[in-house]
C-alpha cells in the first residue's frame, strides 16, 4: 500500500468510524454470533498472494463486524464501561502510525517524559498523595501482579513463607497474582465481608495476628475500592493500619472506582490511600481513554526497579543515570505509547468535563436505585456508592427460594439482552443472583437508563 492509497483508505476508515459512532444506537449491543460462526467463515490458511485492501475491508464488515459486541453503545450496562472517546482513538491512530515502541527513554524521549507529566496530572486530579509515582501498565491485573512481585521482593523471604490477604469480593486477578507470585494456596486468606460486601477489617486483624503467631510472614494485603460485583468499598484506613502494623505490603485495587475520585465528593471512599504501598486505577474503564491504559502508582520506585530492572549491555545508553527507562518498571520490555491518548483525553475534556461526565453517571445510578427501591417485587441487593446498581425481581411465589430466583432472574436477563437494546450482566452476591446495571458508557443518557429499567420491569414475567 503506497502512501496515497493509505491516505485514501485512511480517510475512508475514519469516515467509517464516525458513521459507526453516529449510528451505534441502532445496532444490537451484543453480538448474536454463535460459537464457531466467525471461525467457520474464515479460510483455514492465509492467502499466498496479497489481496486488494478493498476486499479485506469488505470482509471486515461482512465477516468480523457481526461478531463484535459494542462497548461504546449507549445501552452498554454490562461488566464495567470501557470508554473509547474520539480524542483517545485519534491519539491511538497517531501512535500506530508512528509505530512507536517506547521501552526506554532513548527509544522516544517524548513518550517517557509525557508519561511522567500526565501521571503527575492524573495523580493530582484523583487526589493521590504526592509521595506516589505513577506509570502506565496494560491492565489492573498486571499492576496487581507487579504489587505481589514487589511485595515478595521486599519481604526477602521465600514465597512459601509468605501469606496474602484479600476479601471474598476481590477481583479474580488478585488470586491469580498470588498464584503467579508463588504464594501457596494454604497461605492465601480470603477475608469475609460485612453486609455491605466490604472487607471486615477486624477479622483481617485477627487473622493477621494468628498467622504471625504461627511464624508466617504477612506479605501483602489487598483492599478494593469499588469491587467488581457490587462496587463495595473496603475500609481502606483500618485495613492499611493492620497491614502496616504487620509489615505487609498494602495494595489498593481501584481499577473501576478510582477514577471517580476526580470528584471531591467521592474522595472519602479513598480515605486511607495514604497508607498504601501501591495503587491501581484504570483510565480505560471510566475515564474516556480507550483500552488499554491502567495507571499504577507506587510509593517506593527503587523497590519497584529492584524487582523488575534488567540492564543488559544491548539496552544501555549514556543517558541512563539521568532518565527514566520504563522498561524497568514492569514485566514487558516493549511498551506502547499509551500516555499520548491519556494526554489527548485530559486536554480535550479538561478536569471539569470529566467530572461532569462521571457525576452524571453517578446521578443516573442513584435515580435507577430509587426506581428499584420504589418498585413492587424488586429488590436492590447492595448499596450504590458509584455507578452500579445490583437488583433482582422477586415474585411473591419465589420469596425465599434462592435457586428459583436465580433461574427466574437469569431468564429475565436473557430476555432483556435478546432485545439488543441493552447489555446487562449478572453476579452472585453471597447466594443471591444479582442483575448488574453498570452506568458509565459516555454515550449513555438518562433515556437509555429509563429504557433499561422499562425493559427489566416490563419483561419480568
Ligand atoms: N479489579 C477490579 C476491581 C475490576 O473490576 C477489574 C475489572 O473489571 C479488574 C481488577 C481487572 O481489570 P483489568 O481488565 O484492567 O485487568
Amino acid at each position: 500500500m503506497d502512501p496515497e492509497e493509505f491516505r485514501r483508505h485512511g480517510h475512508a476508515a475514519v469516515d467509517w468510524i464516525a458513521d459507526y459512532w453516529r449510528d451505534l444506537d441502532s445496532r444490537a449491543v451484543r453480538s448474536s454470533s454463535q460459537p464457531g460462526d466467525t471461525r467457520r467463515s474464515l479460510p483455514s490458511a492465509p492467502p499466498r498472494q496479497g489481496e486488494p485492501y478493498q476486499r479485506i475491508f469488505e470482509d471486515f464488515e461482512r465477516l468480523i463486524m457481526p461478531g463484535m459486541t459494542h462497548w461504546g453503545h449507549p445501552g452498554w450496562f454490562a461488566y464495567f464501561p470501557s470508554n473509547a472517546s474520539p480524542p483517545a482513538v485519534l491519539a491511538d491512530m497517531l501512535v500506530a502510525g508512528l509505530g512507536a515502541q517506547c521501552m526506554s527513554w532513548i527509544t522516544s524521549p517524548a513518550a517517557t517524559e509525557l508519561e511522567q507529566v500526565v501521571l503527575v496530572w492524573l495523580r493530582d486530579m484523583l487526589g493521590i498523595p504526592e509521595e506516589f509515582t505513577g506509570s502506565i501498565q496494560d491492565t489492573a491485573s498486571s499492576a496487581t501482579l507487579l504489587a505481589f512481585l514487589t511485595a515478595r521482593e521486599r519481604a526477602g523471604v521465600p514465597a512459601d513463607q509468605l501469606t496474602a490477604y484479600w476479601s471474598e469480593e476481590a477481583h479474580s486477578s488478585v488470586a491469580k497474582a498470588a498464584r503467579l507470585a508463588g504464594i501457596a494456596d494454604e497461605h492465601c486468606r480470603v477475608i469475609p465481608t460485612d453486609d455491605r460486601y466490604a472487607m471486615d477489617a477486624e477479622l483481617l486483624a485477627t487473622i493477621l495476628e494468628a498467622d504471625v503467631r504461627q511464624g508466617l510472614v504477612p506479605g501483602i494485603v489487598v483492599a478494593t475500592m469499588g469491587t467488581t460485583s457490587s462496587t463495595a468499598c473496603d475500609p481502606l484506613r483500618p485495613i492499611g493500619e493492620h497491614a502496616r502494623r504487620r509489615g505487609a505490603w498494602y495494595h489498593i485495587d481501584a481499577a473501576y472506582g478510582g477514577t471517580a475520585a476526580i470528584l471531591p465528593e467521592v474522595r472519602p471512599l479513598l480515605d486511607g490511600l495514604d497508607l498504601a504501598d501501591s495503587y491501581v486505577t484504570n483510565p480505560h474503564k471510566w475515564l474516556m481513554t480507550s483500552f488499554d491504559c491502567s495507571t499504577y502508582f507506587v510509593r517506593d520506585v527503587p523497590m519497584l526497579m529492584r524487582t523488575f530492572a534488567a540492564n543488559p549491555e544491548y539496552l544501555r545508553t549514556s543517558h541512563d543515570p539521568d532518565v527514566v527507562n520504563y522498561r524497568d518498571w514492569g514485566i514487558p520490555l516493549g511498551r506502547r505509547f499509551r500516555a499520548l491518548k491519556l494526554w489527548f483525553v485530559l486536554r480535550s475534556y479538561g478536569v471539569e468535563g470529566l467530572q461532569a461526565m462521571i457525576r452524571s453517571h453517578l446521578a443516573m445510578a442513584q435515580e435507577l436505585a430509587g426506581w428499584v427501591d420504589a418498585a413492587p417485587e424488586w429488590e436492590r441487593l447492595a448499596p450504590v456508592p458509584l455507578g452500579l446498581v445490583c437488583c433482582r425481581h422477586v415474585p411473591p411465589e419465589l420469596q425465599g427460594d434462592e435457586a428459583g430466583l436465580a433461574t427466574h432472574n437469569a431468564a429475565l436477563l436473557e430476555r432483556v439482552n435478546a432485545t439488543g437494546r441493552v447489555f446487562l450482566t449478572h453476579t452472585m452476591l453471597g447466594d443471591r443472583y444479582a442483575i448488574r446495571v453498570a452506568i458509565g458508557a459516555f454515550r449513555t443518557e438518562q433515556r437509555h437508563v429509563e429504557e433499561a429499567w422499562a425493559l427489566l420491569d416490563g419483561m419480568k414475567s
